[in-house]
């Protein structure tokens, strides 16, 4: 694995959770660069293109909703949320920031290496089936293979867990699933946390693919594509 897939960027005030992070990341192979505040996680993603970056929401300078914007204006490296049990995790299900993934406070560093483990096997191309695309309708593209949404032949910036949940919708076109459906299937049946994480990012689908999306609300049950 090249060096930039190794490195994580952490960013948290707390440096008791910092450092605890920090031990059981480096344990698990990766390379860690800690910000305690957000300006210089900022620099720190710029300068070193991480894998991915774990960011706590209370920061003394610009808290982590702001940091998760600017990242997102200029790249798509996953972002795992590290949210308090309070008002934080609202706030985060109703930013639509695009995140990957989030765990509350108090969380076991042997979770969050398991998160950052499963998100970054997500981000890799799968050699297997080397023409994995769906179509939607005309103007649709869902290419598996190199990750790639496209609508009318141009690729769209989607967040990992975006484009999973679109892989998945698009395999199973015309079949209406549930919310604890594509919970299980996309998050995996150990993910803990709120259904409405997927109305979140159905939002951020329909908003970044457009109106022509065929993708339906279908009421009391969940999500139809096609
Ligand atoms: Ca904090």
């Amino acid at each position: 694995m090249a060096e930039t897939e190794r490195t994580l960027v952490v960013v948290e005030d707390d440096a008791n959770i910092a450092d605890l992070l920090d031990l059981y990341l480096r344990d698990a192979g990766f390379r860690v660069l800690q910000a305690a505040h957000g300006e210089r996680g900022l620099q720190l993603i710029e300068q070193h293109r991480p894998a991915l970056v774990l960011l706590d929401i209370g920061l003394p300078d610009i808290d982590g909703f702001e940091v998760c914007r600017r990242v997102r204006a200029r790249s798509n490296v996953p972002v795992l949320f590290l949210t308090a049990r309070d008002g934080e995790l609202d706030r985060l299900l109703g930013l639509e920031l695009g995140a990957d993934d989030y765990v509350t406070k108090p969380f076991s560093p042997r979770e969050i290496v398991a998160r950052v483990k499963a998100i970054l096997r997500r981000g890799q191309p799968d050699d297997r089936d080397a023409h994995d695309i769906t179509h939607l309708g005309d103007d649709y593209e869902v290419d598996v293979t190199r990750r790639e949404a496209r609508y009318r032949g141009q690729a769209v910036a989607l967040a990992t867990r975006e484009f999973d949940l679109l892989a998945h919708l698009s395999r199973n076109q015309g079949i209406a699933l549930s919310r604890q459906q594509l919970l299980d299937s996309v998050w995996g049946v150990d993910w803990v946390g709120d259904d409405r994480t997927v109305d979140v990012h159905v939002r951020q689908l329909r908003k970044k693919l457009g109106d022509d999306l065929p993708l339906a609300t279908v009421w009391g049950i969940g999500y139809r594509l096609g």
